[in-house]
């Protein structure tokens, strides 16, 4: 982490909850936090029926936020089962993930779709939440960095630096989503000092201004790893996001986290 950018953790609850279970959750989660949001910027993802719900819940009064987990990029129009960025803002969302893998492989969503997301997002005035990540094979190739960087690429070349430093960047290893096998917190953390690279030739001095996660089977017994590295500023969050207590704890220890951060800062 690094004292200059506030840290982020996004709950991705996937397909999972209905909108009562998202206020069942919502009334426990709430129930825990003292404070937490004031150093850590936390987002919730539900499904899109849950949205209204939560909406309104105002999650804002507690000061979380409300994310999607996809977006299109048209307005309006003829594009049956799809929902675009102002639908979102209406019913309370101020971020949205893109590009997430598990859209880009059983969905076939494709680099130029998600650079049309990402910037669709922005023009709503919305956090877009991207992310990146290599497959086991590519990895295994020597292939993560290069992979990265040419997602990198595709969503962002050429987006003016002022949208460009309202991005946040998600790098999940797609073989440590979901399988409970978390990246190396070192490994993560080589990878996101080569994303923040990737993102100054892209970006310039904006580059400093975007948060870099990491999602990949984080669990409150292994996420203050990941918070140490340098470059990793928060989470993206799936599996241990759906229960109250363990997304609390990941909350928790993030503030934490910047809490000692902001300590250390001030011993200098
Ligand atoms: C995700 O959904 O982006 C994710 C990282 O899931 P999990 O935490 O379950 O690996």
């Amino acid at each position: 982490m690094n004292a200059a950018r506030k840290p982020l953790l996004a709950a991705n609850w996937k397909m999972n909850k209905t909108p009562e279970e998202a206020l069942a959750f919502w009334r426990e989660f709430s129930g825990r936090l003292s404070g937490e949001t004031g150093r850590v910027e936390v987002v919730i993802c539900p499904p899109y029926p849950a949205l209204p719900a939560l909406q309104g819940a105002d999650l804002r009064a507690r000061g979380v936020y409300l994310g999607a987990q996809n977006v299109h990029w048209e307005s309006r129009g003829a594009f049956t089962g799809e929902v675009s960025p102002g639908m979102l803002r209406a019913v309370g969302c101020s971020h949205v993930i893109v590009g997430h893998s598990e859209r880009r492989a059983y969905f076939g969503e494709s680099d130029e779709a998600v650079k049309r997301k990402l910037r669709a997002a922005l023009e709503e005035g919305m956090t877009p939440i991207l992310c990146v990540g290599e497959t086991l094979e590519q990895r295994t190739a020597g292939r993560a960095e290069e992979v990265v960087a040419a997602q990198l690429t595709a969503a962002l070349e050429g987006l003016d630096t002022g949208r460009a430093a309202r991005v946040v960047v998600a790098y999940e290893p797609v073989w440590a989503i979901g399988t409970g096998r978390s990246a190396e917190a070192r490994d993560a953390g080589e990878m996101a000092v080569a994303v923040r690279r990737r993102l100054r030739e892209l970006a310039g001095p904006a580059a400093e201004k975007i948060r870099i996660l990491y999602g990949g089977s984080v669990a409150p017994d292994n996420f203050a790893q990941f918070l140490a590295e340098a470059e990793v500023d928060g989470g993206l969050v799936g599996t241990a996001s759906l229960r109250p207590e363990s997304f609390f704890a990941l909350v928790a220890s993030a503030a934490n986290a910047a809490t000692a951060q902001a300590g250390e800062g001030e011993a200098q």
